[in-house]
Order: C-alpha cells, then structure tokens, then sequence
C-alpha cells in the first residue's frame, strides 16, 4: 500500500470519507475527488488483475449475459454518431463488446491486461487483444474514430493521463465513451442507517467519479459536447443483485427521460460520451 495526493489535482491527501473493511476513501478538499487512500501500489494492482475477472466457463457466461443490455446499449449510441471506423476498447475483458462491434463492420480492437481473458478472447472469439496498459501500446496519434471503456476509469491510478492519452489517439471529432460507477450517494444513505457494505468494491476500485468530476476532466483536456446517460443496466447472475439492478435501472431510465434527459439518478453507474475537439 501506498499513501498517494489526490489524482487529480496534487493537492491533498483528502480527509476521511467512508471505510469499507480496512481500506478508506477520501474526498479532497479542493476538488472534491473521491479516492481511496492509502491504495494498493502499481505493481500490486497488475498482480490483482491476473486474477481479477471471473474464471470458468459458466462465470464467463453469466459476465457475458450481466453485461449484454449495457454493451448493446452503448454500441447503439456509438451507430446514431458513427457508422463505423476504427474502435479501441481498453480494458476489453472477454471481448464480447469488440466482437459486437466487429459484426456491425467496425474495425475494432481491444486491449486487455489479464492473460486469462486475452486466451478467451483469441480461442472462443477469435478476435486479437494487445496487451495493456493503453499506455505502454503506443499507438500513433490521430489513429481511432471511438474509443470506449466499460469500468475501467475507476481502477486507474493515473485517471487523467488515461484521459489525455484516449485524447491524443483520436481523431479530431472522435468520441471517447466511457461507462463508470457512481456509488458515493448510496454509501451516504446507507451510512445513515449503519448498514455495512461492500459497494465501493476495494481495494479494485481506486475511485468513484460523480458526473460532474468526469464531465469536468473530459472538457479540461480537450473533448466537447459532452453528454452524460444512464446508459441500460446490468443484469447479474445473483437474483438480488439483479432485481434491484433491474429496480434502479429502470427507475433512473424513466426519470432521466421525463426529466429531458437532465436528471441524472444518483448512485447508479453511467455512461459519458465526448467529441474530441477539432482543433
Ligand atoms: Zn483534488
């Protein structure tokens, strides 16, 4: 573990907002970023990630099936902007995202950091991974129409570096879809009433981005036009997961739409979409 200053602006180690087991997350006074401090350290972290998504046959299905209504979502969104192109996924997983796009003639590619989904990937879908961080890859600027990452913002240590490097390989109008959680306004609620939980998902998740926070770091380093939606929701295998998934989704669905998509439920993940600037 290691003591860290805040992500996003350097300027303070944050104070104490919610504990979960031994691990804390803290919100920084001057930008309101919540993080987890202390945090695992960088190398810890590419060790955990071997191990991280689900192992199995079955586990892979029951992923595939949690995320299908989101992934069919977002390529929705991606088709009213974009007829095709060149499409990065980082952190693509099992790559069912990719092979959807694949199928609707995107040129896609994807890149992951577990060896375990890359095998799964290349043998049961016959796509080809590049193994990650998008960092270490070094594609050439200007290269991708889209790029897209479902989860993935929360787990990285160097959030806007992230950013800025999706930025630096887009074209200009190109479109970063991102789909995160928001989990920081039902941990409040629950702490009213003690209930002890594991929502905040660490020591994996390093942060928990507020709309506001991410729409702001998008803007900062160069993309415009950007549009928050609740984006579907995810159907897990567990059948109280699930009907509250289920309960949530469709909820905040309803609202952001009788609201003219301007209410944005708190406490349920979402997706971001931006336009790379052109100039
Ligand atoms: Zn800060």
């Amino acid at each position: 573990m290691e003591e860290v200053s805040c992500p996003l602006c350097e300027e303070s180690k944050g104070e104490p907002l919610h504990r979960e087991d031994s691990f804390q997350m803290v919100r920084c006074p001057s930008c309101q970023f919540i993080f987890l401090n202390p945090r695992p350290t960088s190398d810890s972290l590419f060790q955990f990630y071997q191990q991280y998504l689900p192992e199995g046959e079955t586990s892979i299905e029951s992923w595939e099936k949690m995320m299908r209504p989101v992934f069919q979502r977002a390529a929705s969104m991606l088709r009213q902007y974009r007829r095709g192109g060149r499409l990065l996924d980082v952190g693509t997983g099992f790559g069912f995202f990719l092979a959807e796009m694949k199928k609707s003639g995107w040129e896609a590619e994807g890149i992951e950091i577990s060896q375990k989904a890359m095998d799964y990937a290349r043998d049961a879908l016959g796509l080809t991974l590049l193994p990650g961080p998008l960092e270490k890859v070094d594609f050439p600027d200007r290269d991708f129409d889209a790029v897209t990452a479902f989860y993935v913002i929360e787990h990285l240590p160097r959030p806007i570096a992230f950013l800025k490097e999706c930025h630096r390989i887009l074209k200009p109008g190109g479109l970063l879809l991102l789909r995160y959680p928001h989990t920081t306004p039902i941990k409040n609620v629950l702490q009213l009433f003690s209930v002890k939980n594991h929502f905040y998902d660490l020591p994996a998740h390093l942060s928990d981005f507020s709309p506001k926070i991410i729409q702001g770091c998008f803007e900062r380093i160069g993309f415009g036009n950007c549009r928050h939606l609740i984006g579907g929701y995810t159907l897990p295998h567990d059948l109280e997961k699930r009907t509250a998934s289920i309960l949530f989704g469709s909820l905040s669905e309803a609202l952001f739409y009788l609201s003219g998509k301007k209410l944005l439920f708190p406490g349920v993940s979402k997706t971001i979409l931006g336009f790379k600037n052109e100039r």
